[in-house]
């Protein structure tokens, strides 16, 4: 398997504490990734990788951005050519001007995309006048800036709301050329918030899934798990950059201080149930588990694939039970995944 992409998740610790945070992120979280640590995992992925895009996300990365920055300065002096992307609440841009300083050493240093969160829950601490500096200054850098959207129900910042307020177009990011995208027009992609995480029980759970889209929005195998390599703040690896709570064991892997990148990548490649997910999906997993255990009322309806690994996996009784499972199934498995690999290689090549 050839890898193209780099996440770090460079802290858990965020400015603000949004009334909706899948991971839990807050002023009180401690973990974060520094420069030297970056720039020796980046080191070790260009030994197996062909770098594509890093993407630099949290909790809230320009809590660090020395840091962030030093490794962006070092990956371009490596492969000028790969995308630096970074995930912000944009509380930095609190006037226009120091927007301007920010963004002006930001391409400086050679980034390529600014992606803004943007919600309801964001907007009750960031102003939309923030937003409107990190925005501005970012479009007329020619960096390709999006807003990451998120909706759910009854929100009432839609993507309306954000054109009003920022007086300007906001195309779906894939309806707009990359360079149409650089020279000046804001993009952004939308999706469904999941609710998982502090404040998800604020709203009844109907409400969530009240859509016919959510029948089957949930089904078939995850094709995210084992894609990209995901380094988390506690130093560990996750097979994916789902959307479950962080706290879930399951999603982190190895010890990246301990053990080479590399060793890290091989286990988590062998891992049997991250290539159940990668096959099969968690709505197969849930199978197995409503036949073991009759009188466990699923739901009927979920968000998205993610919405139903968390509930699996944060399970002690269904994480044993998957587990026994793997014990007699592994092999066919993964002899499944690598027909499965060697079909998508042959597919690339
Ligand atoms: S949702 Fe984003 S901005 Fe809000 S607390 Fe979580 S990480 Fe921070
Ligand atoms: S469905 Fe599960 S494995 Fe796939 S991205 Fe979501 S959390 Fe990760």
């Amino acid at each position: 398997m050839i890898y193209k992409n780099l996440i770090f998740v460079v802290t858990e610790k965020c400015n603000i504490t949004c009334d909706f945070c899948g991971p839990n992120c807050s002023p009180d979280r401690k973990e974060f990734l520094d420069s030297a640590f970056m720039i020796n995992q980046w080191k070790q992925f260009l030994e197996f990788a062909l770098p594509t895009l890093v993407v630099f996300t949290g909790g809230e990365p320009f809590l660090y951005l020395d840091d962030v920055i030093e490794t962006i300065n070092k990956i371009k002096k490596d492969k000028p050519l790969t995308i630096i992307r970074i995930v912000s609440n944009g509380f930095w841009a609190s006037s226009k001007a120091r927007a301007d300083q920010i963004v002006k050493r930001l391409k400086d240093a050679g980034v390529d995309e600014l992606n803004f969160s943007v919600d309801d829950f964001h907007q009750k601490f960031i102003s939309i006048d923030t937003i409107k500096n990190a925005v501005n200054s970012s479009l007329e850098c020619g960096i390709y800036t999006l807003l990451a959207h998120k909706t759910f129900p009854k929100a009432n910042n839609t993507i309306s709301y954000y054109e009003k307020e920022l007086e300007r177009k906001i195309v779906d990011y894939r309806l707009c050329s990359r360079d149409d995208a650089k020279n000046g027009q804001l993009v952004h992609s939308s999706s469904n918030t999941i609710p998982i995480g502090r404040g998800s029980d604020s709203i009844e759970y109907e409400q969530w899934v009240d859509h016919p889209h959510f029948i089957n929005s949930w089904k078939g195998p995850c094709d995210q798990v084992l894609k990209s390599i995901v380094i988390g703040a506690d130093k560990k690896i996750s097979p994916c950059c789902g959307l479950v709570e962080r706290e879930l064991k399951m999603f982190h892997h190895g010890n990246l201080v301990k053990d080479s990148l590399q060793v890290n990548i091989e286990a988590a490649n062998i891992s049997a149930i991250y290539n159940w997910l990668a096959l099969e999906g968690p709505s197969s997993i849930k199978e197995m588990l409503a036949e073991k255990f009759p009188t466990y009322k699923f739901k009927e309806r979920y968000v998205q694939n993610c919405h139903l690994c968390q509930e699996i996996f944060s399970n002690p009784v269904f994480c044993a039970a998957v587990k026994d499972d793997l014990i007699q199934n592994k092999t066919a498995l993964l002899f499944k995944r690598s027909l499965h690999e060697a079909k998508r290689a042959a597919d690339e090549a």
